[in-house]
């Protein structure tokens, strides 16, 4: 008879503790997001694909076409080209293309990169079913860039 009442005491506590729980997580401000409707804002050291940096007195990038990035990115995603131009020093980006299907973010080509112009993103939304939109016009993107 004592196991009887032991077991009933036993579960009304373990049912007023769970309420109890519930309760006070009822009235917590909620950690999860409506995803895709809401978007995490990414911590700065979190590495998604490279960019170039954008000057926010110019609106333009600060790549000076060294190829360093190219030259030392381990897995050759990085397809960029730069060209002389009357009246300009050095060369001028005109290319700069990234295959982030290839790419391991390993972070050399950032090491590589003197002038600091190109940088990880925060963008995490690249789910697709289709490879080619993984291939990234650098270019293209730093216009939109905030
Ligand atoms: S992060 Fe690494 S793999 Fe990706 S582009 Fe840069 S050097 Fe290449
Ligand atoms: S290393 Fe930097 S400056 Fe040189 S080409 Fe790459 S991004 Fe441009």
């Amino acid at each position: 008879m004592a196991g009887y009442f032991n077991s009933i005491l036993t579960g009304t506590k373990s049912l007023v503790t769970g309420l109890l729980i519930t309760q006070a997580e009822f009235f917590k401000k909620p950690v999860t997001l409506q995803y895709p409707h809401e978007s995490l804002e990414m911590t700065p050291r979190y590495r998604g694909h490279i960019q170039l940096v954008k000057n926010p007195e110019t609106g333009t990038h600060q790549c000076i076409s060294c190829g360093m990035c190219q030259k030392g990115c381990p897995s050759g995603c990085i397809t960029l080209k730069g060209v002389k131009q009357e009246g300009v020093k050095g060369k001028v980006l005109v290319q700069y293309d990234l295959d982030f299907t290839t790419c391991s973010l390993c972070g050399q080509c950032i090491e590589n990169c003197k002038p600091g112009a190109i940088e990880f993103s925060l963008e995490y939304n690249l789910a697709s079913t289709n490879k080619e939109d993984f291939h990234y016009d650098l270019l293209e993107r730093v216009k939109e860039q905030k």
